[in-house]
């Protein structure tokens, strides 16, 4: 199938999961996740009116499009944006924070001063999201938010001034069935009631949850953003490394 047709296909389905909510499509931004796929395809994906991508590797992104301002210009809108939403060494933040117009998965106080250097060095403010671990698989990347580091982190945010931060994101656990995937969804919508209102000067307004195969549930829990990449893009060809 063309991308077109998964497009109208997947449009379909927000629309429909959108509906069940009673929430309005326009509460939803689709982000196309284009990691492992070439710059053709992302080109074609901006082509058929979507702005924001997801890469999951500086260097993968930076091999293909140079970078975000590069690749907004030759699509010829504006418009565009170009995230990162893989695991962040803060080795190479650096490089992230001048490859891309935002980064979704910071999960540490190490990082986010990291990022905030470079993009001071850069003039430039870089929106960025908290990765949250909610679940306790050992792989999982991101910030458990019960812990020490999570208070450490909230309580820095606001004097890191070329960082905005503009929510929350995370990545299910697989294999819990439908209930657990939307406790999950649900326990990080919960998490940024609770911070949004403990921590005033920070903007937690983005959920960004749900991928392909979870994306309805996310939406019924009230995500704001979600990431799909297969639905997409079709199959990706060789497996992804964090
Ligand atoms: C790959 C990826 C996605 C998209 O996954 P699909 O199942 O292909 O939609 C979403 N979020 C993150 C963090 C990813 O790494």
């Amino acid at each position: 199938m063309s991308l077109a047709e998964n497009l109208e296909h997947l449009e379909e389905k927000i629309q429909n999961a959108c509906r069940a909510a009673g929430r309005a499509r326009a509460e939803v931004e689709l982000m196309a996740v284009s990691k492992t796929h070439p710059i053709e395809a992302l080109r074609e994906a901006a082509a058929l009116g979507l702005t924001l991508f997801g890469e999951n590797r500086v260097q993968e992104f930076n091999e293909k499009a140079l970078h975000a301002a590069a690749f907004r210009e030759s699509c010829k809108n504006e418009a565009i944006r170009a995230h990162l939403i893989g695991h962040l060494q803060s080795n190479k933040a650096a490089r992230a924070a001048e490859v891309f117009d935002g980064i979704d998965s910071v999960d540490s106080l190490k990082l986010a001063v990291r990022l905030n250097e470079t993009a001071a060095k850069l003039e430039k403010k870089l929106p960025v999201l908290l990765e949250i671990k909610l679940s306790t698989e050992e792989t999982k990347a991101g910030l458990d938010p019960h812990s020490a580091d999570a208070v450490q982190l909230l309580e820095r945010l606001p004097d890191l001034a070329q960082l905005e931060v503009r929510g929350l994101m995370t990545i299910a656990p697989l294999g819990v069935g439908d209930d657990g995937t939307r406790a999950c969804f649900r326990a990080l919508r919960t998490l940024r009631d609770r911070w949004a209102q403990a921590y005033p000067k920070l903007d937690f307004s983005v959920l960004s949850m749900g991928m392909s195969g979870d994306f309805p549930l996310a939406i019924a829990e009230g995500a704001t953003r979600i990431r799909v990449g297969s639905a997409l893009f079709g199959a990706r060809s060789y497996p992804v490394q964090a």
